[in-house]
């Protein structure tokens, strides 16, 4: 039996993830952490009783961490794979930023993530066996203006994957970034003019779609990836 939590499991790409992991493992069972706003999560949890538990957890708050990864552990005994999918961005011009917006997106993008790997990190060690896969974004690699603050997040979440990969590799820890394009999510908004124009600057000519994330994280949280660890993988349609 599989452990999985995901962050942010809410959203677009969390609940993409959370169905891709029901779909390809009958035995998985996963844990959805959210903060209030959860319908989704929810109806995911009603179809599936037995196997998809939500839980309270906001990434910022130490506190919300040790209580979700306790209550896991109490559960099931184990836990195999986190995935820190949590994030937010407030985009402005550096010269007109406020200052909570920065703070708020570090805190969750960053900061969530480094409670996150802490959280489970002393679990993985005793079981010998783990994946972490961390949700960067293609701004950490090709920082846009508009986003000092998100970028530099997601800069601070590869570099904080890479540094992590080595000091768990000889545990059978696997540690891992994703730097996705523009998805279609509640993150890129609903307009249809905006969402065209985004479109137009992807060489494959299209968003991608949450699916096609998820697909590459089933692949990373496999014992088959044991040797992919420190990676930052990106999925852009060939932006970069
Ligand atoms: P969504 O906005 O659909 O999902 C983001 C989720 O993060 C929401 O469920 C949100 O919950 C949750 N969240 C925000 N702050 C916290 C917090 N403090 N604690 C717990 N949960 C929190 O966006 P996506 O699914 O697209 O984003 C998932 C990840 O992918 C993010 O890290 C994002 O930065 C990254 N990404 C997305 C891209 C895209 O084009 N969509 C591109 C590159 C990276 P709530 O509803 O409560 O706010």
């Amino acid at each position: 039996m599989k452990s999985i939590l995901i962050t942010g499991a809410n959203g677009g790409i969390g609940l993409a993830c959370a169905r891709a992991f029901l779909t390809d493992d009958p035995e998985a069972r996963v844990f959805l952490g959210c903060r209030p706003n959860r319908s989704g999560a929810e109806a995911l949890a009603a179809a599936h009783p037995d196997r998809v538990c939500v839980l309270t957890l906001d990434v910022t708050d130490p506190a919300s961490w040790e209580a979700a990864v306790t209550g896991i552990l109490t559960a099931t005994g184990r836990l195999d794979v986190l995935i820190n999918n949590a994030g937010n961005h407030k985009d402005s011009l550096l010269a007109t930023m406020a200052v909570e917006d920065w703070h708020s997106v570090i805190a969750t993008n960053l900061t969530g993530t480094f409670l996150g790997c802490r959280a489970v990190i002393k679990p993985m060690m005793a079981q010998r066996f783990g994946r972490i896969i961390n949700i960067a974004s293609l701004s950490a690699l090709l920082a846009p203006a508009g986003q000092t603050n998100y970028a530099a997040a997601k800069a601070g979440v590869v570099a904080l994957t890479q540094s992590l990969a080595k000091e768990t590799a000889r545990a059978g820890i696997t540690v891992n970034a994703l730097c996705p394009g523009y998805i279609q999510t509640e993150a890129l908004g609903s307009d249809p003019a905006v969402l065209a124009e985004l479109a137009k600057r992807v060489p494959a000519r299209r968003l991608g779609l949450p699916e096609e994330i998820a697909a590459t994280i089933l692949h990373l949280a496999t014992p088959a990836a044991a040797y992919l660890t420190g990676s930052v993988i990106k999925i852009d349609g060939g932006i970069f």
